[in-house]
């Protein structure tokens, strides 16, 4: 069912794209996205196969006024049952991983979706990004944004390399929300995720990893708009699944740590910082 309206959007799209001269299939056909709708992994995108977990589907939500024409993919982090069980190859070149992280150094394949980790009062970060998305998803929307969600509910079945690569094909960035399963037993502040040297000369991070990190700077400094806490360490380099097959603007975003006070007022705050960000991105302030 799923897949049959997609390929029906596809089509449609496709038409449309062909009918208006000069116009671009992908600016043509993200504006053809209704709201509600699903989106699965396209099995002919680009890297689509690389994915092994990708029964799941997206879900958009349209902006009802001050419209901006910009799609961003809200990526609520961990949430995949089953995920922490299954290998992809960390990188489209299939080379070895270049840092740390949830997978090691010199690792070929990477956990498909980590478990993530649990607040000090016994939240799990699952449950806390799906908060944060929703209320980021609504602050979006109010500004004029249409949102993608990732995961818009406890469990979906997209593996990181399939939230990625849904996100090239339909938004315009991707932003994908976690908080830092640290030793510390302080809130260090927030920070993002930027991409090690050593990524650099490897498609299609050297085409794109300038624009993920001005999105990283840009959200960023919106968070400390709002007085959030930024760690010293900010920009921590990390070489990331999301990261290593992104083709649109794409940052993973750490909002503090299991200490962090992740209360619903605190959120709004977050979200308010993350959206000034996207306006800063993408020239809108
Ligand atoms: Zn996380």
């Amino acid at each position: 069912m799923k897949n049959r309206m997609i390929s029906f959007i596809c089509a449609a799209a496709l038409a449309a794209a062909c009918m208006i001269p000069g116009g671009t299939a992908f600016a043509d056909t993200r504006k053809l996205w209704e709201n509600g709708a699903q989106i699965g992994l396209d099995a002919g995108w680009q890297y689509a196969d690389y994915s092994a977990i990708h029964t799941g589907a997206a879900v958009m939500y349209t902006a009802r006024a001050n419209r901006k024409d910009k799609i961003i993919a809200v990526n609520a982090g961990h949430g995949t049952s089953g995920g922490e069980s299954v290998k992809t190859w960390c990188h489209p070149d299939k080379t070895p991983k270049v840092t740390g992280g949830s997978t090691a150094a010199g690792k070929t394949k990477a956990t498909a979706v980590s478990s993530g980790m649990s607040f000090r009062d016994g939240t799990p970060e699952r449950v806390v990004t799906l908060q944060m998305a929703r209320i980021f998803r609504d602050q979006l929307l109010e500004a004029g944004y249409d949102v993608l969600m990732i995961r818009d509910g406890d469990d979906v079945q997209l593996d990181n390399i399939a939230r990625t690569v849904i996100s090239n094909n339909v938004a315009d960035c991707h932003i994908a929300l976690h908080w830092d399963g640290d030793s510390l037993n302080k809130d260090k502040g927030v920070y993002y995720m930027s991409v090690p040297d050593g990524l650099k000369k490897m498609e299609p991070v050297a085409s794109h990893w300038q624009q993920h990190e001005a999105l990283g700077d840009a959200l960023i400094a919106g968070l400390q708009g709002q007085g959030m806490k930024v760690w010293g360490t900010n920009p921590l380099d990390a070489d990331l699944t999301q990261t290593s097959y992104s083709t649109i603007p794409s940052v993973d975003i750490e909002l503090g740590n299991q200490c962090s006070d992740h209360s619903d007022a605190v959120l709004q705050k977050e979200a308010a910082g993350l959206v000034a960000g996207v306006n800063a991105f993408f020239g809108f302030s």
